[in-house]
Parts: C-alpha cells; sequence; structure tokens
C-alpha cells in the first residue's frame, strides 16, 4: 500500500514510544488507566533518558526515502490541546460573525493608538487566541473557532503542529514595544508559547492559562522551558524530574508536571498577581484578539476604568466589554500592531530560533519561575497608590466611600 500511495502521512501517538520506556495513556497500564485504580505505570524513565525508538528511526528512513510524505505527532498538534480538556458547557458566545473597518478608519484608529501609547506612563497589553490565528493555530470562539465548529461536530481545517508554528508579526511586534520601554506588562491566555518563543522575556509575561512548553515542579513550584510541547495537559506528570535551581539547593524527588489548566483549575497565583495588579495601575490596557469572555482574564483590562485609566478593543469580532472601551478598531492584530510600530518609529523584529529557549539543547531547560520579588516589589507600588487614592477621596469628599479603589484581597473575590 504503501508503494501504491503518492502521499503517505504517519499519524503517531504515546504508543510508538513506549519501547522507550515512556507510558502510553490508555492502554491497560497507561497513566490514565492507572489513575482511576490510584496507582502510577512502573515503567517510566525521564525524557532525557529515553531514546528514538525502531519505530522513529524507520519513520526517518520512510521520511528521507520519499515513502512518507508527513508525520503528525498526535500530542503536539494544537487542537488536540482543546481535545484533551474535561467535557465543559459553558464555553461563552460562539460564532458571532467578524467585522473589518474601511481602510481610513483603520489608518486613524492605528494613529490614535500610538498617540494613546505615547501619552501613557504604564501600557498593559492582554492577548488572546486571535492574536495566534496567524501562525496557524485555530481560535476557540471564531466563526471558524474550535468550540464554534465542535457544536457542528466539526474541526477547524487550520490546525499546525504547535512545532511548527512560529511566532506572529503581533507577538514579535510587542517584543519590540517592551523592550524599547513602550509596554511594561503582557497578560496572555494564550497556552501556545509563542510569547515565549519569540525571545520575550519572564518578567513582562504573564500566562494565566499555562504553556505548552512550560512545566512545574510539584514540590518547588520552579517553572522550566521544555524544547517540546508538554504530553500532557491538566496539570499532570509529564515524566520528568525537577532538577533544582542553578544556584540553590537541589530539589529532592519533585516531579514535573505541565501548566495547562482544565476548565476549572485556579489561576497561577503569581502570574495571576502580577496581571491585577498591573491591569489596575495601567492608564491604558490594550486588548489584542480576545472576546474577553473568560474569567478573571476577561475581566483583567477594565480594571483600571475606576481609576479613570483607557481602555482599548483590537479584535474581530464584539468583545464582552465594547462598551466600556474608548477605541475599538476590528481588523486583523498583525495589521494593527505593523501601522502602531511604524508609527513609532519602531523596526518590526524577526522571529529568531536563536533567541527561542524551546530550541536550546535539552540540557540547559531555562528556568521560568516568576521572581517573588518582583511580586512583592510590585506589591509596594500598588498599595501606595491605593492608600494615595483612599486619601484623595477622603478629601474630595469625606462621607462618600462609593469610589475607593478596592484592597487586592477583596477584589479577587469579585474578578
Ligand atoms: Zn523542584
Amino acid at each position: 500500500m504503501i508503494l501504491a500511495s503518492e502521499r503517505v502521512v504517519v499519524h503517531t501517538g504515546a504508543g510508538i514510544s513506549t519501547a522507550a520506556g515512556i507510558p502510553d495513556f490508555r492502554s491497560p497500564n497507561g497513566v490514565w488507566t492507572l489513575e482511576r485504580k490510584g496507582l502510577k505505570p512502573t515503567m517510566n524513565v525521564s525524557f532525557n533518558e529515553a531514546i528514538p525508538t525502531k519505530t522513529h528511526m524507520a519513520l526517518k528512513a520512510l521520511v528521507e526515502s520519499g515513502h512518507v510524505k508527513y508525520i503528525f505527532s498526535i500530542s503536539a498538534m494544537s487542537c488536540n490541546y482543546a481535545d484533551g480538556l474535561s467535557p465543559y458547557e459553558n464555553k461563552g458566545v460562539l460564532g458571532v460573525p467578524e467585522r473589518f473597518e474601511d481602510e481610513e478608519a483603520i489608518k486613524e484608529k492605528c494613529e490614535q493608538l500610538a498617540k494613546m501609547i505615547l501619552a501613557s506612563e504604564r501600557v498593559v497589553v492582554h492577548t488572546g487566541a486571535g492574536i495566534s490565528t496567524a501562525a496557524g493555530i485555530p481560535d476557540f470562539r471564531s466563526p471558524n473557532g474550535v468550540w464554534t465548529l465542535e457544536r457542528k461536530g466539526l474541526k477547524p481545517t487550520m490546525n499546525v503542529s504547535f512545532n511548527e508554528a512560529i511566532p506572529t508579526k503581533t507577538h514579535m511586534a510587542l517584543k519590540a514595544l517592551v523592550e524599547s520601554g513602550h509596554v511594561k506588562y503582557i497578560v496572555s491566555q494564550n497556552i501556545d508559547g509563542l510569547h515565549l518563543r519569540s525571545g520575550l522575556q519572564r518578567q513582562f509575561l504573564a500566562e494565566l492559562h499555562g504553556n505548552m512548553y512550560v512545566e512545574q515542579c510539584n514540590k518547588c513550584h520552579r517553572q522550566f522551558v521544555r524544547n517540546t510541547p508538554a504530553p500532557t495537559v491538566g496539570q499532570k506528570e509529564t515524566g520528568g524530574i525537577c532538577k533544582g535551581a542553578a544556584n540553590s539547593r537541589p530539589c529532592r524527588g519533585g516531579r514535573l508536571i505541565d501548566t495547562i489548566l482544565d476548565w476549572e483549575d485556579g489561576l497561577p497565583e503569581k502570574d495571576l498577581d502580577i496581571s491585577y495588579m498591573e491591569s489596575t495601575l495601567a492608564d491604558l490596557n490594550i486588548c489584542l484578539g480576545t472576546t474577553l469572555q473568560i474569567v478573571p482574564s476577561g475581566n483583567l483590562p477594565i480594571k483600571n476604568k475606576k481609576q479613570g485609566g483607557k481602555v482599548v478593543i483590537c479584535n474581530l469580532q464584539p468583545t464582552k466589554h465594547d462598551k466600556k472601551a474608548d477605541l475599538i478598531i476590528s481588523t486583523y492584530v498583525d495589521d494593527i500592531m505593523v501601522r502602531v510600530l511604524k508609527k513609532l518609529g519602531l523596526e518590526l523584529p524577526e522571529y529568531s530560533p536563536e533567541s527561542d529557549p524551546t530550541t536550546f539543547e535539552p540540557q540547559f531547560m531555562p528556568d521560568w519561575t516568576i521572581s517573588s520579588d518582583q511580586v512583592k516589589n510590585l506589591e509596594k507600588i500598588y498599595n501606595a497608590k491605593v492608600k494615595e487614592r483612599r486619601e484623595m477621596n477622603k478629601k474630595k469628599r469625606p462621607n462618600d466611600k462609593s469610589d475607593e479603589v478596592d484592597e487586592k484581597k477583596t477584589v479577587f473575590d469579585e474578578i
């Protein structure tokens, strides 16, 4: 059959790696089968120890000899991430038609956005799946999104593996905006790892729903960059062992888990704390490619409104907070970002594998942990601001408590 075929595509799953000592998921001794019995697989090497099996090597030979055209590794498909999540009904408003403004309006609004960026001191950008569709990764709620199609029993036709995708113009523009000091912080709901792969540093990025390329120790909670997408979702063991930090005590026996949240999982604390404070302190929150339907992430951009901050929404579909926006731009985000960058006199950098930590040799496992100092330092600024505003309000209206800035702790209950 192979000889008689012109285009042979091979689809591989966990079963081709069991011979290398990596457990599969659903066989009688698979990870999830045993999990139900409260057990763990006895066969379990670290990913570093495992070497490619005869099947992997045979596939290489088949590709190189031209017998096989392409190999799809199931665990790395972007659409497969959605399949890995638990069933969930409340997926929000799906499939609302997209809107496109005319050239004149786009030009004018992008100029306005560039001016707003220049006039602001703390700019925070919020990103969603819409900034990665140009990389071939499907979004969730657009007319061709994963959840919209799921309702019709369909799957997106556009679907690259996470490995194949590279950062878009928007990812690269955001890196340039952060490095030039125009943008203070980026809050992302995306798990595709493209911000990380653009070369953006951890101190400027919150990943509220996790990252395919990041795993975390279940004991010391340090995070490390992987050079392939994690084989699991929902914070399950990926098979690796924590090596601890380079300059401190080693971590004894910590196991690595993926960082991808399932529907009901709590958000990562440090990422959420910083995002909350940065979004509230921001005089300008810019939303790119998100319908702002998921809470708490979708409510963060409007946290600055009480303090007189501005909100800009760049999205093809209407969003949950359009009414609160000071400016709405409806066209492709890449187009918007390229124009804004030009207006600010900045070059659009190209994606470079050398600054992509996922291309580093596996033994490096770059650290991706948010430092506790970063959270503490920001807390000082945030609390000072809260106090300052409260005193100002007291002077203005001694008996009116209605517009007091909320304490951070209490506001968490609200979002
Ligand atoms: Zn550890």
